[in-house]
């Protein structure tokens, strides 16, 4: 079990990353929580069949008093219904400015219990007990909220959680499809921290044959390079920017597929090869491309974009992102691992680059 502490300009706080780590839940919630009045368990249906009764009992070996609230599992509970039901509910269990939420799954309970935290009478504390392999990446660096109908995590808040559980055991039963998709976000990170985390990534062949011990580690490598950037840069004035590499695309191609056709990290895979690619043009580097490529290939992630996307309708999404500026583009782009940075392009300059990337 490692811990590390995340510091922001508004907060600080514990990231405990390891198996069995959650059973320290009561301990921490008793030495660090005075005059806690209630808590709210907040899960999705999957996550509760798996693990709900063993938090709950754990919860119960506190002398607070203790509900629970499921959502469906998937990306439509990040929605204003779901929002407004678990306000209502924790306004009917009587909640109150003294109580805590915990949210316990992937980034969809994450990010929406974290904004009912956000919002709940101005404000109050909540947990992360992540349990996807994305959420390493989504349960760290406050950042909540829901989607619109008109755009993905258009409404939300930035509210740092009081700590953040990771543990590890949690993994064992994520399908290969999810594991892969946060492994996606372990890359991104990799390639944002430097060569060395890197190559230890690329010495994985499969990544359902990692041990527990291994996935441990690169979890928390890859949780230290989120905390360092948000450490500097809470709000996202400028290098938390950095954190969309491989996001500008692939945002465009989860859009255009319709959510729940490809997951997020298969997407950002994608996008990712793209701004790899890029950036050796743009900047006259070898970043070994073509090992990528095929190392991502062998790993499952799908290493073009469907036909069926057309090249405008993704430049078109890329520019209505809420990170791009005055009708230019700005993408993330690697030097070499370990050192990043961000380039305007306009429409049509970035129109004939991905074209001539899909030819
Ligand atoms: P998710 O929460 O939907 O989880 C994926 C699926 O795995 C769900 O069906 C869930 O029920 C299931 N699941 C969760 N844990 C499991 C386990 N241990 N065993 C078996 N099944 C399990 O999705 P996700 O990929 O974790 O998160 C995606 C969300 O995260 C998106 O909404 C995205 O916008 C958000 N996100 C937020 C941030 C941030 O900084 N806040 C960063 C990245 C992503
Ligand atoms: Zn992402």
């Amino acid at each position: 079990m490692r811990t590390l502490e995340i510091k922001t300009t508004s907060s600080k706080y514990p990231v405990i990353v390891g198996p069995n780590c959650l059973q320290t839940l009561p301990d921490f919630l008793k030495n660090r929580m005075n005059q806690l009045s209630k808590i709210l368990l907040i899960t999705d249906s999957t996550v509760n069949q798996l693990y709900g009764d063993k938090v709950l009992h754990l919860l119960m070996d506190t002398p607070y008093p203790v509900s629970k609230f499921v959502v469906e599992s998937g990306e439509q509970s990040k929605s204003f219904q779901q929002f407004i039901d678990i306000q209502t509910y924790a306004l009917q269990e009587k909640l109150d400015r003294k109580s805590l939420i915990i949210a316990l799954g992937g980034g969809v309970v994450g990010d929406l219990a974290g904004f009912v935290a956000a919002t709940f009478m101005r404000g109050i504390p909540y947990i992360q007990i992540p349990t996807t392999l994305l959420a390493h990446d989504s349960a760290v660096g406050g950042k909540v909220g829901i989607n619109h109908p008109l755009g993905k995590n258009m409404i939300g808040a930035f509210h740092q959680p009081i700590a953040v559980l990771y543990d590890t055991l949690f993994i064992k039963s994520l399908p290969s499809l999810e594991l892969r998709s946060g492994f996606a976000e372990v890359v991104k990170h990799a390639f944002l921290k430097g060569e060395s985390f890197l190559q230890e990534l690329i010495s994985i062949e499969d990544i359902e044959m990692l041990d527990e011990s291994h996935l441990a580690e690169i979890i928390y490598k890859g949780i230290e390079v989120k905390a360092e950037i948000v450490g500097q840069d809470e709000k996202e004035a400028g290098i938390r920017a950095y954190l969309n590499l491989g996001h500008t695309l692939g945002h465009a191609v989860e859009a255009e597929m319709g959510y729940g056709k490809l997951s997020h990290g298969d997407c950002v895979a994608v996008g990712m090869l793209f701004a790899f690619s890029l950036s050796e043009k743009v900047f006259k580097v070898d970043l070994n491309y073509v090992k990528i490529k095929s190392w991502f290939k062998s790993l499952g992630f799908p290493v073009v974009i469907p036909d069926n996307l057309l090249t405008e309708d993704l430049i078109s999404r890329m520019i209505s992102d809420k990170k791009s500026t005055s009708g230019q583009i700005n993408m993330v782009l690697i030097e070499k691992p370990g050192s990043v940075k961000i380039e305007q392009f306009t429409a049509s300059e970035l129109t004939n680059f991905l074209e001539s990337w899909r030819e």
